[in-house]
């Protein structure tokens, strides 16, 4: 019911790739990075560990939708007294990039393959992250359809969604959805590890959920719920075979993902 509703955004988005055989679509907390930018200021400087589980699998469950409960997390950091650019600078010192990814992003350039990443973090926080880890040349290049932060006269901050209508703060949805209405869709693929995708989990042709070591595997759990098939990963250097083959056309999408 909720997902025929189009929700306004507060944000631009850049244009639909429309002349592509196929575009790669990412979340980048925890999924193109190693661990996630806002879990990591939570558990540090905000209200903790314990606190953001609880949130997460409130989520999860249903009983709490994620722009509520992430919007506290979040709160919780800035009212602690730690200033935005505070957490940039930490934030571009401990956090790490998945380790194939710039050769996933290289393949992928080199083969005219958009990748865009859609992600509910803060877009400020994402560039000054992102140029570090991949530098300013192509992280100038890679387009990103996130929320925004607003940040206060006397320091304190908060998070702008996207969709504030949306029980998603941003439903990532909108920036698949309008693929499937060119006269030549691409092969979307889809990258996620949690709550934070379970908006976009559906609609992407091929869904890569990324699984981690620490337990915290919210994406694989709810696809596994609702039955929404999906490709496990734990590295881009893993995924990037998968895609090469259906790229290639020597696997096709249903063989991807109906393998699993
Ligand atoms: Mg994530």
């Amino acid at each position: 019911m909720a997902d025929t509703l189009v929700p306004e955004s507060t944000l631009p988005y850049p244009p639909v790739h429309k002349d592509k055989k196929f575009v790669v679509l990412s979340d980048w907390d925890g999924t193109i990075t190693t661990r996630d930018s806002n879990d990591y200021m939570t558990d540090n400087l905000g209200f903790g560990k314990e606190k953001r589980r609880e949130g997460n699998l409130e989520i999860l469950s249903g009983r709490a939708t994620f722009r509520d409960a992430f919007r506290e997390m979040l709160e919780s950091v800035s009212a602690n007294g730690h200033t935005f650019e505070e957490c940039k600078t930490l934030l571009r010192r401990d956090i790490k990039l998945d380790s194939g990814f710039k050769d996933f992003y290289a393949w992928c350039k080199a083969n005219d393959i958009p990748v865009i990443i859609v992600s509910s973090g803060m877009a400020p926080i994402i560039r000054a992250v992102l140029s570090k880890l991949v530098g300013e040349e192509d992280a100038s290049e890679i387009e990103i359809i996130a929320n925004d932060a607003i940040v206060h006269p006397n320091g304190r901050w908060e998070i702008k969604y996207r969709h504030p209508s949306s029980g998603f703060g941003h439903d990532k949805s909108q920036a698949i959805l309008p693929y499937g209405d060119l006269v030549e869709p691409p092969t979307l693929f889809f990258f996620g590890d949690g709550v934070s995708d379970i908006s976009a989990a559906k609609h992407a042709d091929v869904l890569f959920v990324k699984t981690k070591d620490d337990g915290e595997n919210d994406l694989a759990a709810y696809c596994t719920r609702e039955g929404i098939r999906h490709v496990l990963f734990d590295d881009f250097a893993k995924a990037l075979p998968v895609v090469q083959a259906v790229v290639r056309g020597e696997k096709s999408v249903e063989d991807v993902v109906g393998a699993v």
